[in-house]
């Protein structure tokens, strides 16, 4: 099954305790795209300046991306730029540029109307809506945001939020979403908005997946070298739905290998700078992490 995915597209300006890129190929939807594209068919909306770098879409064409819905505005691309703490996992965000997304009026073809698996990756959530409202029969919608819509966006969220079925986003978020400070709690409330699941990623701390037959904790895999943790959320959004897609289901034992993919996938993001790791591995790598993650798990 393919997978239409929107969001940001980006070029992004990283540092971390061990080293910097500038203007690297970044944004969620890039991120969460390459990372479905190991399970299913991927194609993406989105919108690039003039400035955006040949190479870089050279490189989503080489992951066979459908890039049909990608246009390309007069004015400059989308740009980031974050710096992470000792620690790596506080990350202040030092500029977002919205650039040509602030213009950007998704149009959808006949092809991307029938599409029926959907991940609203992150940005501004009435682009998001304006991409749902063209879909004909979805059969899953799967939706991030993050803490910057949270507060400057919150009514138009709120509105897409009652037309997806899984809603993902960090701690820091789902608190400052609900008002709870508890997580349990706040996967409670996001549930009772309608929701079939919602997914809390915590960084290095996993992820857990609320759901009305229960709750189930994915963990992030115990790397003892991390460069870079930017795209780790929309990579495991990415393996996340990816799997989904390809599987047909949305049962809780699925969302539950679901999520243990998308942690799989995060946990090689991280492992360098921008995409590059993404890039370099092979389904046979996908498959032998997700053995070592059972191994973690069972007792
Ligand atoms: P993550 O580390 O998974 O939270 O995602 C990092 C990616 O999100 C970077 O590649 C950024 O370009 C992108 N990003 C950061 N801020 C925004 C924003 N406000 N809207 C959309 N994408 C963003």
């Amino acid at each position: 099954m393919t997978i239409l995915i929107v969001g940001s597209i980006a070029l992004d300006t990283i540092e971390t305790p061990v080293g910097k890129v500038v203007e690297a190929l970044g944004g969620a939807a890039v991120y969460s795209a390459v990372s479905a594209r190991f399970f299913s068919p991927v194609k993406i909306i989105g919108v690039v300046g003039e400035d955006f770098p040949e190479t870089y879409l050279k490189i989503l064409t080489q992951q066979n991306i459908d890039l049909k819905g990608l246009v390309k505005l007069p004015g400059k691309t989308f740009r980031w730029e974050g710096k992470y703490l000792e620690d790596f996992n506080q990350r202040e965000t030092i500029k977002t540029e919205l650039n040509v997304f602030e213009k950007f009026k998704p149009e959808l073809n006949d092809d991307h109307k029938t599409t029926e698996y959907i991940f609203l990756a992150n940005i501004h959530p009435e682009l998001q809506m304006a991409v749902l409202k063209q879909v004909h029969s979805p059969k899953l919608i799967v939706c991030d945001t993050m803490n910057l819509w949270i507060k400057t966006a919150r009514r138009e969220l709120e509105e897409l939020v009652k037309k997806v079925d899984i809603l993902m986003l960090n701690d820091e978020e789902a608190r400052l979403f609900t008002g709870k400070s508890q997580l349990a709690q706040a996967g409670r409330v996001l549930l009772e908005k309608g929701l079939s699941a919602v997914v809390i990623k915590r960084g290095e701390h996993g992820a857990t997946v609320f759901h009305k037959e229960g709750i189930f904790f994915a963990p992030a895999y115990p790397l003892e070298e991390v460069k870079d943790p930017t795209g780790a959320g929309d990579s495991f959004a990415g393996g996340f739905i990816g799997y989904l897609a390809k599987t047909g289901k949305k049962d809780f034992p699925t969302l539950k290998r679901a999520a243990i993919y998308g942690s799989v996938l995060a946990s090689f993001t991280v492992q360098e700078f921008s995409l590059k790791r993404l890039l370099e591995i092979k389904a046979q790598d996908i498959r032998e992490r997700f053995k070592l993650f059972k191994s973690l798990v069972s007792f």
